[in-house]
């Protein structure tokens, strides 16, 4: 006798891709609305890199992110309607009226409402065990790594006007600041140049071809030209890419930088779709942002799967 196909599953109120800590707010919320809630997570994102945050409330002594991930799955299995599947979606297909489907490695799942939060890309430098200092003392934001940093040997890397810029502004916090544009080409204005050179910044056009150091903490990093650079942390400015795969196979409308464009509810241009974190670029992209628009796009997505009866107006 063969076997019978496995009936398809209810589809849930909500399914969220991404499970940072945009995702994982969203889910919170939604459980809390009493929704029933699929997060798909691949566990590799902004958040799971080594770093300590220091200026997330509530954690006087900073709270590295994998931690806050690890907290924010715990709150959530509090929720037996709320459930994280660590698969990775690879396709996207659906709109409001007829319900999304959601695929990934023979699966697929069904919801009422979805919610984009995979992040970006980061695009750091690459070199041997590159990944060990992410976080550590390869950093890219001043608001979060700075502060620690002042008064420190600081390596900028990046051959735009933005990598000149953030060097200027972390001159602001150490007087020890090289930049070096890790590329073949060298895009600095020559009004940044002057910047720079007025503050006693030095410009090295090469690029990295090894690190030195333990435990992700950088001693110096070695460049194809042979030199050898002593530092205690590197601020990398060579932009990321936001994951928006899955936005544009529902023809969700990107903002002209590349990002999901949003309004302030954190709708996207397809009904019943919302983004959260750092996919979009309405906020900053910080934890403190993720976890408010991951609040705040479940809200919207909660209202507009009331029934007419219990909306106003
Ligand atoms: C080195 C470093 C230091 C930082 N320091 C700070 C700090 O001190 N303070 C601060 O506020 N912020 C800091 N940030 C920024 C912060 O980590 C991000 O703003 C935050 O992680 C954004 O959350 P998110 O949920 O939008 O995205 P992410 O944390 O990137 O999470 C996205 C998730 O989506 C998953 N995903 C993507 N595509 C798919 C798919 N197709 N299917 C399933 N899953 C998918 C990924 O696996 C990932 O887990 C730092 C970032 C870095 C890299």
């Amino acid at each position: 006798m063969s076997a019978r196909p496995a009936a398809p599953a209810a589809p849930v109120d909500a399914a969220i891709v991404g499970g940072g800590p945009a995702g994982l707010s969203a889910a919170l919320y939604l459980a809390r609305y009493n929704r029933t809630v699929l997060v798909f997570d691949t566990g590799h994102g902004r958040s799971t890199h080594h770093q300590v945050n220091h200026n997330y409330l509530g954690f006087p002594d900073g709270i590295a992110t994998v931690d806050l991930r690890e907290l924010g799955s715990r709150q959530l299995a509090h929720y037996p309607h709320a459930r994280i599947v660590h698969h990775r979606i690879t396709d996207l297909e659906g709109d409001a009226d007829r319900g999304f489907t959601l695929h990934a490695q023979g699966h697929h799942w069904q919801a009422r409402t979805l919610m984009l939060a995979t992040g970006v890309l980061d695009h750091f430098p690459h070199f041997p065990d590159w990944q060990e200092y992410a976080g550590r003392s390869m950093f890219w934001c001043i608001a979060c790594d700075g502060y620690e940093n002042r008064g420190r040997r600081i390596l900028v890397v990046g051959h735009t006007d933005a990598a000149a810029g953030e060097a200027m502004q972390l001159h602001a916090l150490s007087d020890q600041v090289r930049l070096l544009t890790n590329s073949r080409s060298d895009e600095i204005s020559p009004l940044m140049r002057r910047r720079l050179a007025a503050a006693g910044i030095p410009v090295l056009h090469d690029r990295i071809k090894a690190a030195e150091g333990k435990e992700g903490h950088f001693e110096a990093v070695v460049t194809r030209r042979g030199l050898r650079l002593e530092l205690d942390a590197l601020f990398s400015v060579q932009g990321a890419t936001p994951e928006t795969e899955l936005a544009r196979r529902l023809s969700v409308a990107l903002t002209p930088s590349g990002y999901v464009a949003v309004d302030t509810e954190q709708k996207t241009s397809v009904p019943g779709v919302y983004a959260a974190g750092d996919l979009t670029a309405l906020h900053s992209h910080q934890v403190a942002a993720a976890v408010h628009e991951g609040a705040q796009a479940a809200s919207a997505a909660h209202y507009f799967l009331h029934p007419p009866e219990l909306k106003a107006g």
